[in-house]
């Protein structure tokens, strides 16, 4: 097999080949590598390339089965990580400037589950600067490009590891999704994402954006690796307090069966029709059909506060954001910038002149906005309400879940957007998560597949399947039904209409549309 085909293959598929022994972790880790040293230079889909690591733990893993021992699922298959989870020895930066050389003493538990599981980590993919954004453009390093039109977005703040994963550089990534990060790159990319239930995943090492909204989940092409993914990075962990003890449901088991005959699926009347592209909601109402031919009933639902959702993450993620990001303070991570002109300034001048070099516009807009809603006189009046809100948004869920046993709607209300579009309208910017926000504020889970291109620009639109906390079964079942349906429609995975990244015409915007890298 050339190494083209290699990363042509699912992660499932790759793993039964090594377990078969018709291939080792070393060929199928340097075919991604290869795949990575000549596309990515388009993409810019990584900060960091793991090359030698990756391939030391590809031939541990190859020693291993060579002796005959039993390995876990997936062992062998690389992956990337967005560069927001800590990895012992290897860069980690958030997309900022603020910890450029930070090496972390540590791995996040999720890092940790992935080489336990013998998972070589090929790599740290670009993001929103800490998370902070729809479009990757936010990132501190130049933003990633998207494998279907070098001039458009990813998506983000996740861009890096959806792009990976759509330009074949590596069979699956983990991302993060605090509002959408997961779910919405994975939208406009044509890949699958899925936001695991809040405290499914652990959060141990992941550098906290809003620690009541984050977290991670896997990125992939298919439902079934999604499901393998999930199973591998989820389940308990004593170092988060927030980790659901709990076993997680069987994940696999469901996308394997694809059964979705007899379910109730609820069509959120909020998340559908005004607002979205017309493509985006023709391709969602045509994946509705094959489900209801698939056997599922459809019901409709209403959750009237859904409206107040962006509102209250913009008040609620702020606040968590100022507070968790007070400890980049020049002394501890990273960057430490003296400040021009004073001879010997105190610590509050160095921290002063290390946030203002070391953060860029989106982070200082949030620390300023969260500050500001949590300061004293104003904490009731914003943070209270919005708790309160938030409130509403997870009792409408529970009811909804009553008449339902899935919702769905729409991803994200367009496809990809130009470069520079967004940019200079936070609110614009800010409206591409509105679909995918609530799930996040009810910490349920939520996914993201792939429902077709849109019939007016060709680009990918994403169908979202929501589920009760601790259901994310029914997210597999619900997904790769669909999945199984639309790809024999197509003939075929929808990556496989996507331009060949390398016959792409060359990007007419310039590299960086934020600060140069
Ligand atoms: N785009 C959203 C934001 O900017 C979501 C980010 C995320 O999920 N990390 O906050």
């Amino acid at each position: 097999m050339t190494s083209a085909d290699l990363t042509r293959k699912t992660a499932a598929e790759l793993a039964d080949l090594l377990a078969a022994g018709e291939v080792s972790s070393r060929e199928l880790t340097q075919a991604h590598l290869d795949r990575t040293r000549a596309v990515d230079d388009r993409i810019h889909a990584y900060l960091h390339v793991n090359a030698e690591g990756a391939l030391a733990a590809a031939d541990e893993v190859d020693r291993r089965r060579a002796a005959g021992e039993s390995l876990p699922t997936g062992a062998g298959v690389p992956i990337a990580v967005k560069d927001v989870m800590a990895t012992e020895g290897l860069p980690t930066t958030c997309g900022s400037k603020i910890l450029e050389g930070w090496i972390p003493p540590y791995d996040a538990t999720v890092v940790r589950r992935l080489k336990e599981s013998g998972l070589p980590i090929l790599g740290k993919t670009n993001m929103d600067e800490f998370a902070m954004g729809s479009s990757t453009e936010h990132s501190a390093y130049g933003p990633t490009r998207n494998p279907w039109d070098l001039d458009r977005i990813p998506g983000g703040s996740g861009g890096g590891s959806s792009a990976v994963v759509a330009s074949h550089q590596a069979p699956w990534a983990i991302g993060t999704d605090t509002g959408g990060s997961i779910r919405q790159p994975a939208s406009v990319t044509g890949t699958v994402g899925t936001k695991p239930t809040y405290g499914g995943v652990s959060r141990y090492g992941l550098v906290a954006l809003a620690s009541s909204l984050d977290q991670a989940g896997p990125c992939t092409r298919t439902v079934l690796d999604a499901a393998l993914l999930h199973e591998i990075i989820g389940g308990h962990d004593p170092l988060d307090s927030t980790s659901i003890s709990d076993p997680l449901p069987g994940l696999v088991e469901a996308a394997r069966r694809a059964d979705v005959s007899g379910m109730r699926i609820g069509i959120v009347r909020e998340l559908t029709g005004e607002g979205f592209q017309a493509g985006v909601q023709q391709r969602f109402d045509e994946s509705v059909q094959h489900l209801v031919d698939a056997g599922a009933e459809i019901v409709e639902v209403s959750c009237p506060s859904f409206t107040f959702a962006l509102a209250t993450y913009y008040l609620i993620l702020p606040s968590e954001a100022s507070s968790n990001l007070a400890k980049f303070d020049a002394m501890r991570y990273g960057l430490r910038v003296w400040p021009e002109g004073i001879d010997d300034p105190s610590a509050e001048q160095v921290m002063a002149a290390t946030r203002d070099a070391g953060f860029g516009d989106e982070v200082k807009r949030r620390i300023i906005l969260g500050t500001y809603a949590l300061s004293s006189g104003y904490y009731d009046a914003y943070y209270g309400s919005a708790q309160k809100v938030r409130r509403l948004i997870a009792d409408e869920f529970t009811a909804a879940f009553e008449q339902a046993d899935v919702l769905v709607s729409p991803t994200a209300p367009t496809t990809a957007f130009r470069f520079g579009e967004k940019m200079d309208d936070p609110m614009a910017m800010y409206l591409n998560d509105i679909a995918t926000i609530p799930a996040n504020l009810a910490g349920i889970p939520g996914l993201s597949l792939p429902s077709g291109v849109a019939p007016e620009d060709g680009l990918p639109t994403g169908f979202q399947v929501l589920a009760p906390a601790m259901a994310d079964d029914r997210l597999y079942a619900v997904g790769a039904a669909l999945e199984a349906r639309l790809t024999a429609q197509w003939g075929g995975p929808l990556l496989d209409q996507a331009p060949d990244v390398l016959t792409l015409p060359a990007p007419t915007t310039a590299a960086t549309t934020t600060r140069e890298a």
